[in-house]
C-alpha cells in the first residue's frame, strides 16, 4: 500500500519506518532541504552545527529509545549523569543540584529532593508532598482532569508554597512547554512528574553526540529506503485534493526551483505537519466537521534558540541546566555535552530563550545583548571582572510558532491520528498521545498513525499488510 506522508519531522518519519516494517511503501513529502523540522539542525560556514532547539532526551521516552534500538543506533545517546542542576539567581554562578540516587523509583526521586538543602525548606517539602499526593494517588486520570486548571492555579489549590513555584516550577514550566506556569496547564508537569516518579530511570538526561539530522534523522530515512520507502526534501503540500465524497484524492505538491507543480496519488494519506500549516491546508470541506473545528483550538508557540561561541571554557557540567533565569530556560555547553560539537578548549552555549512572545520579532543584536546581560548572573567569574571572556560568535534560530501552546484545557483539542475521513491521518505532537508536545511524543503519534493505517489496510487496499508490533503505548 502506498501511503503519502507530508512532513519530515520525527512524526513522519517515525509513521513512514512502522509502515515500511508492516510492508507498506510511504512517500514522505517535506517542504524545506532540511530533514526533522523542530530538531533540524544546519551547519555554518565554519563547519559548527547550530539546531532549531537544544534537544534532552529522557529515560522516560520508551517510543524513542526503542526506535534507536530497532536502526541499531541507541549508543548515539550520551547519558549523563542522573541528576538535574539548577542555577541560583540569588547567588550568581552557584549551582543547585537534586542528584537521584541509583534505587527503585518513586524512592529515588524523593531522596533527590530530600537531600537538596539549597532551595527547598522541610516545610515546603512537606506541603509539596502532599500537595502532589493526589497525582500520584490518582494517577493519570486525576492528572487529566488537572488540566482546568494552570499550573499557578493547582499550586495554590494543593496549598503548595510559592517558593516552590519560584524555584522548581517556573523553570519546570519553561523547559517543557516555553511558556510560564501561569499559563501552563496543569496537567503538563504532572505528566512528567508522574513519569518520573513511575520510572527509575525516568528523569535520567541523555543528549546525541551529534546533530539530530544526521545522527538520527538520517538513519530512519537510509532505513525507510532501504524497505522500498521514499523520502523528498523541497517538496510542499500546497493543497490536499479531494474526492466527491470527501476523502482524499491526492496531494498537490508545490514545483520549486522551475519546476511544475505535481499531484501524488496514494492508497492513504499524512499530515505530519505543524497544527498551524495543517489548519491552513485544511480543505474548505472539511472545515464543518467537528473533529477537524477543534483545531482551532490549538497554535503553536514562539520560542528561540541560542548558540554562543566563546574564546574559552566557561564551565565544565557536562549536564542540561535550568538557567532559573527570567530571559532564559535550560542550556549546557554543547562543547562538552555532546561529542562531535566536542571543543577541549572553549565553550559553545546552547540556550533556550522562553517565553519567547516579546523576543521573537526582536533582532539578533538586541536578543544577544539582552542574553549576554542575564550570562552575567550564570557566569560572573568568566564575564565580569578584568579579563572577560570574549563572543567569538553567535547564532539565532527563532521558531514563531513551534509546538502546541499547552494551555489550560488544550488537552480536548488535540485530535487522534485517526480522522472522520478514512484515507487521511494525522500525525505530530500536537495530536493526543501521553508524551506531550516532545520528540517523544512525535515518534509515538507516528507511530500510532501507521498503527491505525495498518489496521483499516483491507478498507483503503486489497493487499494484506504484515502486522505491526508496538510496544510500550
Ligand atoms: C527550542 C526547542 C527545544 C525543544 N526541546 C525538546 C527537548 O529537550 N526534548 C523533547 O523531547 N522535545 C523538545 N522539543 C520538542 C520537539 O522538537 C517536538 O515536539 C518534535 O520534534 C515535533 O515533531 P513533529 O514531527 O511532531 O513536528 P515538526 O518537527 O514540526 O515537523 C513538521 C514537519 O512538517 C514540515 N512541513 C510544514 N509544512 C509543510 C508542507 N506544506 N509540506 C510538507 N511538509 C511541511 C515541516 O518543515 C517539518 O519538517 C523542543 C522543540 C524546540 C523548538
Amino acid at each position: 500500500m502506498r501511503v503519502a506522508i507530508a512532513g519530515a519531522g520525527l512524526a513522519g518519519l517515525a509513521c513512514a519506518k512502522y509502515l515500511t516494517d508492516a510492508g507498506h511503501t510511504p512517500i514522505v513529502l517535506e517542504s524545506r532541504d532540511v530533514l526533522g523540522g523542530l530538531v533540524a539542525a544546519w551547519k555554518d560556514e565554519e563547519g559548527d552545527w547550530y539546531e532549531t532547539g537544544l534537544h534532552a532526551f529522557f529515560g522516560a521516552y520508551p517510543n524513542m529509545l526503542q526506535l534507536l534500538k530497532e536502526l541499531g543506533i541507541e549508543d548515539r545517546l550520551q547519558w549523563k549523569q542522573h541528576t538535574l542542576i539548577f542555577n541560583q539567581p540569588e547567588k550568581p554562578g552557584v549551582l543547585s543540584r537534586f542528584d537521584v540516587p541509583d534505587i527503585p523509583a518513586p524512592i529515588n526521586v524523593i531522596m533527590s529532593i530530600i537531600r537538596n538543602n539549597d532551595m527547598l525548606t522541610w516545610e515546603q517539602k512537606i506541603r509539596f508532598a502532599i500537595g502532589l499526593l493526589p497525582a500520584i494517588v490518582r494517577g493519570q486520570k486525576y492528572v487529566e482532569d488537572m488540566d482546568q486548571y494552570s499550573l499557578l492555579e493547582w499550586l495554590r489549590r494543593q496549598g503548595i508554597d510559592e517558593r516552590v513555584n519560584s524555584d522548581i516550577f517556573i523553570a519546570a514550566s519553561k523547559a517543557l512547554t516555553f511558556i510560564n506556569p501561569e499559563d501552563v496547564s496543569a496537567t503538563i508537569p504532572l505528566t512528567a512528574l508522574n513519569r518520573f516518579l513511575q520510572e527509575r530511570y525516568g528523569s535520567k538526561i541523555a543528549f546525541l553526540d551529534g546533530s539530530p539530522t544526521e545522527r538520527l534523522c538520517q538513519p530512519i530515512v537510509d532505513h525507510i529506503k532501504a524497505g522500498g520507502g521514499e523520502v523528498h526534501l523541497k517538496k510542499p503540500l500546497k493543497q490536499i485534493l479531494l474526492n466527491e465524497d470527501g476523502s482524499v484524492n491526492g496531494f498537490l505538491i508545490r514545483g520549486l526551483d522551475g519546476n511544475p507543480d505535481e499531484v501524488i496519488t496514494a492508497d492513504a494519506y499524512v499530515s505530519a505537519m505543524s497544527v498551524d500549516v495543517m489548519k491552513v491546508l485544511m480543505p474548505s470541506e472539511w472545515k464543518a466537521n467537528s473533529f477537524f473545528q477543534k483545531l482551532e483550538g490549538l497554535e503553536g508557540v514562539p520560542v528561540i534558540n541560542l548558540h554562543l561561541w566563546f574564546d574559552r571554557k566557561m564551565t565544565d557540567i557536562d549536564q542540561l541546566l535550568f538557567s532559573r533565569s527570567d530571559l532564559l530556560s535550560v542550556y549546557a555547553d554543547m562543547s562538552i555535552t555532546c561529542k562531535e560539537y566536542a571543543d577541549p578548549d572553549r565553550s559553545m552555549l546552547e540556550l533556550v530563550l522562553a517565553p519567547a512572545k516579546d523576543w521573537i520579532d526582536k533582532s539578533e543584536e538586541e536578543i544577544i545583548a539582552a542574553t549576554m546581560k542575564e550570562l552575567e548572573r550564570l557566569f560572573p567569574q568568566h564575564l565580569l571582572g578584568e579579563n572577560p571572556a570574549k563572543l567569538r560568535k553567535y547564532k539565532v534560530v527563532k521558531t514563531p510558532r513551534s509546538v502546541y501552546t499547552a494551555s489550560p484545557g488544550r488537552q480536548a483539542y488535540r485530535p487522534d491520528q485517526v480522522t472522520p475521513i478514512k484515507n487521511f491521518f494525522l500525525a505530530g505532537s500536537y495530536t493526543m498521545q501521553r508524551y506531550l508536545g516532545s520528540m517523544e511524543g512525535a515518534v509515538l503519534s507516528g507511530k500510532l498513525a501507521a498503527q491505525a493505517i495498518v489496521d483499516r489496510t483491507d478498507d483503503l487496499s486489497d493487499k494484506t499488510a504484515k502486522s505491526l508490533q508496538i510496544a510500550a503505548l
